[in-house]
């Protein structure tokens, strides 16, 4: 440990096989993974039509560049294009890299509509990434301090406020797109009203504004539909997705409608390894078993249970501030920090996370069962009982 570089505060427990939900430890112990490496493990460990699919890629080609055609990028965004309603596809590498598109296209864009100074409204509390771009869209002063100076042309407003949002309107023309996760996913599992959404995106076309959709974590079927949008029946500009998509194999994508769409042009953006063979073949694969299995019901099915569940084992518990969620995207509030619960977890064999200090978090793979939603159930309201001493 002593040569890596001190960037995470890493619990002492390492992995070293899983199936499922279900991962085992180097010790032998096994835990119930109610976190999917953050969203990652979309169709939980070891599932073996993702292990034999890039098994099979991996013995014909892994990678030729974004020099040449690739059949499964073009099959993937194909495939992006018609879950999503939208247009045209870049694929990229993770979260930020997908943000960091998003925002130089909302910028291009403005600049191409004469507006030399482009700014983005982006919302408190948001997490859009750790590059200096997507950092500076981040709500979150901890993770800004020290690099500054920020990147400018960002403006903030509470979430959920389309009022505030007007009034940025009235005197700044330099607006060319509002930017937002539809569920905030480090800032606590905030959930983006159904009608802000649709007041926000008939804003954005009044005003001419991109509306930006960071789908990066609530994306990828995890709150039941393929995109967090789609549960308000809204369309985007532009949306960008990663964690979930390959299921463990590292992709992002920044997809784009309308006006939107037909921006960049060679020379604008790029990625040396965005979208290769492997990591297009995990996404297809991912998607394919999603549809297959009917996954995106089972999350909002076992979803549903879960928060269910959980209400009815704490409901006498007074520490439990709010028990919210879409799908399998689940936050605990407690009138409390909470972190240490993470630790009790590992210890009662269950991998749980808190974010925003007070929230614990749940985002298990999207094929979890009712019989590992109860033990879920089971295990964490136990470990939240005993931490608030009830
Ligand atoms: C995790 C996350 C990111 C950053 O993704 P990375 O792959 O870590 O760069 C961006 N936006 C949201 C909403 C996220 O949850």
């Amino acid at each position: 440990m002593t040569h890596l570089m001190n960037t995470y505060a890493r619990l002492p427990v390492a992995f070293s096989h899983g199936d499922g939900s279900w991962i085992n430890d180097t010790e032998g112990k096994r835990y119930l993974d109610a976190l999917s490496g953050i969203a990652v493990s979309t169709l939980g460990h070891n599932h073996p039509a993702l292990v034999a699919a890039i098994t099979a890629q991996a013995g014909r080609v892994l990678h030729t560049s974004n020099l040449y055609r690739m059949p499964q990028q073009e099959q993937l965004a194909d495939k992006l294009a018609m879950l999503s309603g939208m247009d045209e596809v870049f694929f990229c590498n993770s979260g930020c890299e997908a943000n960091e598109a998003a925002i130089k296209l909302a910028r291009f864009f403005g600049h191409q509509n004469g507006i030399d100074s482009p700014a983005i409204i982006v919302m408190e509390k948001a997490f859009h990434g750790r590059t200096m771009a997507t950092l500076s869209a981040t709500g979150n002063r901890k993770a800004q301090a020290g690099f500054e100076p920020l990147v400018s042309g960002f403006v903030r407003v509470p979430y959920n406020d389309l009022e505030a949002i007007r009034a940025i309107a009235e005197h700044n023309k330099n607006v060319v797109a509002v930017m937002l996760e539809i569920v905030q996913g480090e800032g606590g599992i905030n959930i983006a009203d159904v009608e802000f959404q649709r007041g926000l995106r008939a804003f954005c076309d009044e005003q001419g504004w991109l509306l930006l959709c960071d789908e990066v974590q609530c994306g990828m079927g995890r709150t039941g539909t393929w995109f967090g949008f789609q549960h308000a029946g809204i369309i985007p500009d532009v949306a960008t997705m990663a964690k979930g998509l390959g299921s463990g194999i590292p992709i992002g994508a920044c997809i784009t409608a309308g006006k939107a769409a037909g921006l960049f042009k060679p020379g604008n953006h790029g990625s040396t390894f965005g979208g290769n063979q492997l990591a297009t073949t995990a996404a297809l694969t991912t998607i394919d078993v999603i549809e297959k299995e009917g996954l995106m019901a089972n999350a909002e099915a076992i979803g549903l249970m879960i928060r269910e569940g959980l209400a009815q084992s704490l409901v006498d518990v007074p520490g439990i501030v709010d028990i919210r969620g879409q799908g399998l995207m689940i936050g605990i509030e407690l009138d409390r920090p909470c972190g240490e619960l993470v630790a009790h977890g590992l210890d009662a064999g269950l991998l749980i996370n808190v974010t925003a200090d007070k929230v614990v978090r749940l985002l298990p793979p999207l094929n979890f069962s009712v019989d590992e939603g109860r033990e879920l159930v089971s295990r964490l309201s136990m470990l939240i009982r005993n931490f608030l001493g009830v």
